[in-house]
């Protein structure tokens, strides 16, 4: 009796550790996964704003026109081991680049490590995929790339045919919902103060928060979109620059032809990034969770 007592205790706990072997594998490989993603997500971000083809030319640098070899291509590790800068003529490599690679593959490692391997963790890894690249094109050029909210919106939609959490019509219904109410809330506002107060961007970029996050992920990311950004607005008062305007610019000029600095100066935040840190919030929280809160607040 003892004897298989024993037996059976030891072997069971041979299998929880080959368990957690598994689980940690997978993790490491969705962490790597993860990693090269934000590597690819890198080159998105600066091409696909200037409509360029992420495919080809290879990646050179900036400065000296030399190809990057693989071997400085590693995330992370290359550019730890370059210390930033250009093995050629030294111009410094931004931190950003390693920033978004690291922040990827967190992402990706999380939703492994959450979901395991399923669906749902693709879904999650994705879609969060997706909005860290929204939010860097929208802060640094105030552009949502159409591959991004388009390109989104179709991933998001197939994701539910393929049998992801959220079912086909919620994710049909919620691109609808996301389209028309920002659509409905530009117009309104353009009536209003006579100056564009959503950019097309922001209205194609909800149709894809909608696919992933249906219809009641869309409001709740509107209403917290709205409170993150009034937050983003106050803490970038301090560092809010006068700087010169072009002499023809006017206050309402047309918006869609300015520049990113003078859409700065003009003291113009952009949307995308608190609607990215919104939708990422309803998302990992969940829509149900955020609803049940807000009652409990309230009544
Ligand atoms: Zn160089």
């Amino acid at each position: 009796m003892w004897q298989s007592l024993r037996g059976s205790s030891c072997r069971h706990f041979t299998a929880r550790v080959a368990m957690a072997d598994v689980v940690v594998l997978t993790i490491a490989m969705a962490g790597a996964l993860g990693l090269l993603i934000g590597s690819f997500l890198n080159v998105c971000i600066v091409r696909w704003p200037a409509m360029e083809s992420v495919v080809s030319p290879r990646s050179r640098c900036p400065q000296c026109g030399t190809l990057i070899g693989w071997y400085d291509n590693i995330p992370v590790i290359s550019w730890l081991m370059l210390r930033g800068k250009c093995r050629q003529c030294a111009l410094p490599i931004p931190i950003r680049y390693p920033l978004v690679e690291l922040g990827v593959g967190v992402l990706w490692a999380a939703a492994a490590w959450q979901y395991g391997i399923s669906l749902e963790a693709l879904r999650a890894a994705v879609f969060l995929t997706i909005l860290l690249g929204i939010a860097m094109t929208d802060a640094r050029e105030f552009i949502i790339p159409d591959e991004f909210s388009i390109g989104g919106t179709v991933i998001g939609i197939g994701l539910a045919f393929a049998g992801g959490a959220l079912g086909v019509r919620d994710a049909v219904v919620g691109a609808v919902v996301g389209y028309v109410v920002l659509a409905t809330v530009g117009f309104l506002g353009r009536k209003a103060f006579g100056r564009e107060a959503m950019g097309g961007g922001d209205i194609k970029m909800m149709a894809m928060v909608g696919a992933f996050t249906g219809a009641w992920g869309v409001l709740l990311t509107l209403m917290f979109g709205a409170i993150v950004g009034l937050l983003l607005h106050v803490a970038a008062l301090p560092f809010r620059k006068t700087a010169p305007v072009r002499a023809d610019a006017t206050p309402d000029a047309d918006v869609e032809e300015m520049s990113a600095e003078e859409l700065r100066a003009q003291g113009y935040l952009p949307f995308g990034v608190s609607l990215a840190i919104a939708a990422a919030v309803v998302f990992v929280v969940g829509a149900e969770r955020v609803i049940d809160w807000y009652l409990a607040m309230v009544l």
